[in-house]
C-alpha cells in the first residue's frame, strides 16, 4: 500500500486512465444479463422473472420484458437459468429517455 502512495505521488498519478483506456479490472465487474433467444423458452422467463429480486424482468404475452433500469447485475437470473441468460459484459450503460430501458425479448411458444 505504501510503496504504491509513494509511486502516485513520484508520477502524480493516483486513479488509472479510464475512460481514455478500458481499465483492466472492469472484467471482474458484475455486468446486466444478456439472452440467448433460441433457449428462451415460456417456463424458463417464467423462472426468470420469478427469480429477479428486483422486479427487472416480467412476462407479457410471448415476451420477456426486461426492463434495464430495474436491473442489479445480481446475477440470479444467470444463475437461474444458465443456457438461457449469460453476463453482458457490459456496464457502461446509458440512455436519454426511460422508455430506452425496456427491452422485450421474444420467447419461444413450448416449454
Ligand atoms: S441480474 Fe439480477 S436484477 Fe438483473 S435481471 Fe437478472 S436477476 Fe434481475
Amino acid at each position: 500500500m505504501t510503496l504504491w502512495f509513494i509511486r502516485g505521488i513520484r508520477r502524480g498519478v493516483v486513479t488509472t486512465r479510464y475512460p481514455a483506456r478500458p481499465d483492466a479490472s472492469a472484467r471482474f465487474l458484475p455486468t446486466p444479463p444478456a439472452f440467448r433467444v433460441p433457449a428462451l423458452t415460456r417456463e424458463t422467463a417464467a423462472r426468470l422473472a420469478a427469480t429477479c429480486p428486483s422486479g427487472a424482468l416480467r412476462t407479457e404475452g410471448s415476451e420477456l420484458v426486461y426492463d434495464v433500469g430495474r436491473c442489479t447485475a445480481c446475477g440470479r437470473c444467470a444463475a437461474e437459468a444458465p443456457a438461457a441468460v449469460q453476463s453482458s459484459g457490459e456496464f457502461e450503460l446509458a440512455a436519454t429517455g426511460r422508455s430506452e430501458l425496456i427491452k422485450r425479448i421474444p420467447v419461444r411458444g413450448t416449454t
